[in-house]
């Protein structure tokens, strides 16, 4: 690697972000966190410019400024405070950074990531949604600079990996994208009416943030991922499988014309692909212990199961009708996650949200920013007024 890795970490009191900073703390003899972002909270930002000492510390609620610029002069630091999106764009785009892991959760991500892609950075993206929401943009803005996307999805992190052993282009016959399941597999959709925030936020094989927690328990993450896939590597709806894989063990599958199947395996720890994109082209620790098949004992598929987790389908669906669908979809399924979360809905009023407010908004063309971040404030508006015809007693 040439030279010192100076790297932006977006979201970096989230999962990701921790598992970011533990992967660059392993190596500070080639790379720095430079920059750390978050949201709203104040402390645990603090808490992490004392460990990893980066130079800007930027939160994005502007209401806070006062408190993260007291907390760090009282913590004895030289870190500078920062608020507001139009300070954390300066911050990725300029020359403090020559990485940027966004792993902002949401379309609020989306923002800093195409700034970090308009800059010709190496972008380690993990905030799915900015490609499902803007995903045409996404990639024509980071082609037209330069810039190298590696994707930290465990799944596209894994199909990123198998596409990197041949020297050519359209032999791809299959990209098979596994998923566990999430915490509810099995279960009939009638079963899944009263299901709670906690039982769904438990995910049997991966730790993370809340939101995504509950898309993997809907399914709606994978459909996600279907649509993350198809911008990233440039595939049709056709070439694109699911398969349950409850082990979490095989990340992805790539087949090739050949007949070949290439797929990655690891133990289900996001520092595997995180270390994959700091370090790449090469391979560094990351913390994450190997595979040991004997002790795992049975990797298992099954087909994914769409009448009880209709997110999956209505996914599909939007990626097939493309333009602003996949916009809708995310901007839909955001409202109502959050409102499951707060107690406001049940588990099923997720799927019939999404579905809904896809059938109101008529479809159009992707066209510009301006009209996706208009047909995303809509959806959001439309999916809120919906609530109330779904919502629990209190
Ligand atoms: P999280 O909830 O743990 O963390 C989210 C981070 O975003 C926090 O640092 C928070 O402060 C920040 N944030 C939230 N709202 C913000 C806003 N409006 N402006 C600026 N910052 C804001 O989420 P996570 O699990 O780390 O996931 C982050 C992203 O990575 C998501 O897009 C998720 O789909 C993706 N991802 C996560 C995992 C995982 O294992 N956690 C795996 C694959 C993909
Ligand atoms: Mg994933």
């Amino acid at each position: 690697m040439a030279g010192m890795r100076h790297i932006a970490v977006l979201g970096a009191t989230g999962s990701i972000g921790a598992s970011a900073l533990d992967v660059i703390a392993r190596h500070p003899d080639r790379m720095r966190a430079t920059v750390l972002s978050a949201g709203s909270q104040v402390e645990a930002l603090v808490a992490l410019c004392r460990t990893h000492r980066p130079d800007h510390a930027v939160i994005a609620d502007e209401a806070r400024f006062a408190e993260l610029r007291g907390g760090l002069r009282d913590a004895g630091l030289l870190t500078q405070a920062h608020a507001g999106a139009d300070a954390l764009d300066g911050l990725v785009a300029g020359a403090g950074c020559d990485t940027v892991v966004a792993a902002i959760v949401g379309a609020a991500g989306l923002r800093s990531t195409l700034a970090a892609a308009a800059a010709g950075k190496r972008l380690l993206l993990a905030n799915k949604e900015s490609l499902v929401l803007a995903g045409e943009l996404l990639m024509s803005v980071a082609n037209g600079a330069n810039a190298e996307i590696i994707p930290i999805d465990s799944e596209h992190n894994a199909i990123f990996q198998c596409l990197r052993s041949r020297e050519t282009q359209g032999d791809v016959r299959r990209i098979v994208l596994t998923a566990s399941g999430g915490p509810f597999r099995g279960r009939s959709r009638d079963a899944l009416a009263t299901v709670t925030p906690a039982q769904a936020v438990a995910h049997p094989k991966w730790s993370m943030g809340p939101k995504i927690s509950v898309d993997s328990a809907t399914l709606m993450n994978k459909g996600l991922e279907l649509i993350e896939a198809h911008h990233l590597f440039g595939v049709p709806g056709e070439k694109l499988a699911v398969l349950v894989h409850p082990q979490s063990l095989v990340h992805s599958l790539v087949e090739f014309v050949d007949g070949s199947t290439l797929a990655q395996l690891g133990l289900p720890d996001m520092r595997t692909s995180l270390a994959v994109g700091l370090g790449w082209p090469q391979r560094i620790e990351s913390g994450v212990a190997g595979l040991d098949l004997l002790t795992q004992g049975r990797l298992d598929f099954e087909a994914p199961d769409t009448d009880a987790f209709p997110c999956l389908r209505l996914a599909w669906e939007a990626m097939e009708a493309g333009g602003t669908a996949p916009a809708v979809l995310n901007a839909a399924n955001e409202v109502a996650v959050s409102a499951f979360l707060q107690g406001r809905i049940g588990f099923l009023a997720i799927p019939a949200l999404v579905e809904d407010t896809l059938a109101l908004l008529p479809g159009g063309p992707a066209e510009s920013l301006e009209a996706l971040l208009a047909v995303d404030a809509q959806a959001r508006r439309l999916t809120a007024s919906a609530i109330t015809g779904h919502a629990l007693p209190a």
